[in-house]
């Protein structure tokens, strides 16, 4: 024995996982399924590190020191199961097994039951970057017991992402907690590109302006507060041109926005919890609407009516001043509705954190986001420092330099909801965000009349303002209070 760890499963993800290891002076023993995936891994860079490439299961097994250490990196679902079996079968208490594709934190979880009562390990961990990440550094975030990562931490810190000198990996907590927090990154990560494309359409469709000119202002964006790693891929998207055609790219892609389900895990997982993830739930629906092509076409046969976008911006978009002063207003909205999404995001994380049994360290978890994953940026320190700062606080949204930057974008961003619900732009995430953070400063909602009205078709009962106890009132009869037990 003589690998350190080993990979199994070494298509995009996996291969470039190995050689991230690899290339980190650790001693990889790789094995997939079919043998010629391996093959094809070492005949192109088997020179970048030791590698121990294994024919079968028993070999790689065997060419591991202990604690054996494998990460799985196959198709997720049943083939991960089947993996995660076949390993044990071999293994010895004591030895961990990882599981870095995209679970559903629930299946870890469970498959985390199975292997302890083995004794064994399991660690199901986080791993965001897509491939390049994994080539060249992700943002990872194991969960598992403390003595495993013992053993994979220092592994793992030798391939993340840096940010400022720290490698972006931290133990997550016990269990699914790892795939729980990639889950919400997902979901935020969702968020954080429709707000972006949210300002792209007014701007387009709005103002008139060229994709090549939108690029410009993003670039420009991508120097200050919204510094980001989506920003600036925003730009280059934008900036490009179709090289068969010669229009901007982003004119011949199809407008139908694809997903592979993370979005949606971390909304249902919102729901279950009774946490709103307004801007994350929005997102996704955003993108099933854009991908409902039948509905869209129908509408549009059925000449749904509406306001002509440019002819109601068009003041804005013939003013210099005002065209100038409307995208710093867009700016604004963007930069607040993106706070909102990731307050609405770690409230979630802190309400799994409860129910689920986890310590999660929410200042560690923004910094491990600071570098490799998709939603990289320099606003993570400022929640990083808001965690840090030691105060309690039910919502990012109460720190005091969110509370702030809020309450200076909070006109603007009013602007650009009226505006752009005038001119008939669909701002899901915008508006959802600002209604969420109306909600959230009014003193009395209209949650009373909804009391009201479940008292009286369901005898749901209700609370008082004025003294304790829970109440029903005799709606279908004198229309007296009787207080329950
Ligand atoms: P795929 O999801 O395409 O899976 C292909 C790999 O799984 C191959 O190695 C294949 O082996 C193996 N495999 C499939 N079925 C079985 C089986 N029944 N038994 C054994 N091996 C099997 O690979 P990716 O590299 O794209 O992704 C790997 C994991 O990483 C997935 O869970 C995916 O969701 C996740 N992922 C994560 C990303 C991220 O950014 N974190 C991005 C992309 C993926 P063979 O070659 O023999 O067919």
């Amino acid at each position: 024995a003589q690998a350190n760890i080993g990979v199994v499963g070494l298509a995009a993800m996996g291969a470039s996982l190995s050689r991230n290891l690899a290339r980190h002076g650790n001693t990889v023993a790789v094995y997939n399924r079919h043998y010629s995936r391996t093959e094809t891994l070492i005949g192109e860079h088997g020179d970048e590190g030791k590698f121990v490439p294994a024919k079968t299961l028993q070999e790689f097994v065997g060419s591991l020191t202990r604690p054996r250490t494998a990460i799985i990196m196959v198709k997720a679902g049943e083939p991960t199961d089947q993996m995660i079996n076949d390993l044990a079968d071999l293994m010895e208490p004591g030895d961990i097994i990882v599981d870095a594709g995209n679970a559903y934190f629930k299946d870890t979880i469970r498959r985390e039951k199975a292997i302890r009562a083995r004794g064994l390990h399991f660690v199901g961990c986080g791993v965001s970057g897509g491939e390049e990440g994994a080539l060249l550094g992700p943002s990872m975030m194991p969960g598992g017991t403390d003595e495993s990562w013992q053993t994979l931490g220092p592994i793992l810190k030798t391939i993340a992402a840096q940010a400022e000198g720290e490698p972006c990996v931290t133990h997550i907590g016990s269990d699914g907690a790892g795939h729980f927090v990639k889950m919400v990154h997902n979901g935020i990560e969702y968020s954080d590109m429709q707000v972006i494309a949210e300002s792209y359409d007014l701007m387009r469709r709005g103002l008139g302006m060229e994709p090549q000119q939108i690029a410009d202002v993003f670039d420009e964006w991508n120097q200050g507060d919204l510094n980001s790693y989506l920003v600036q891929i925003t730009a280059e998207v934008l900036h490009h041109t179709d090289a068969a055609t010669g229009k901007p790219f982003i004119d011949i892609v199809t407008d139908q926005a694809g997903m592979k389900g993370t979005g949606t895990w971390t909304v249902q997982t919102a729901l279950d919890l009774a946490v709103p993830v307004t801007g994350i739930g929005e997102a996704v629906f955003a993108r099933g609407l854009s991908s409902s092509p039948e509905l869209r076409k129908e509408a549009e046969q059925k000449g749904l009516s509406g306001p002509e976008p440019q002819a109601i911006l068009s003041d804005l978009a013939a003013d210099p001043d005002q065209r100038k002063a409307f995208i710093e207003d867009v700016r604004q909205a963007l930069y607040a509705s993106k706070i909102v999404a990731y307050a609405q995001g770690f409230n979630e994380m802190q309400e799994g954190a409860d129910v689920y049994g986890w310590k999660l360290d929410m200042g560690a978890i923004a910094r491990i986001w600071r570098g490799g994953c998709i939603i990289r940026a320099k606003f993570l320190n400022r929640i990083s420092d808001a965690y840090a700062s030691g105060d309690e606080f039910g919502s990012l949204l109460f720190d005091p330099f969110f509370k702030k930057a809020v309450e200076d974008a909070q006109d603007a961003w009013r602007r650009v909801v009226v505006r752009a619900t005038q001119a008939g732009i669909p701002i899901p995430v915008f508006a959802s965000s600002l209604s969420y953070y109306d909600g959230l400063r009014s003193k009395r909602l209209p949650a009373a009349l909804i009391q009201g009205q479940r008292d009286l078709f369901g005898a749901h009962t209700y609370g008082r303002v004025d003294q304790p106890g829970v109440f029903h009132t005799l709606w279908a009869g004198d229309k007296s209070e009787i207080k329950q037990d």
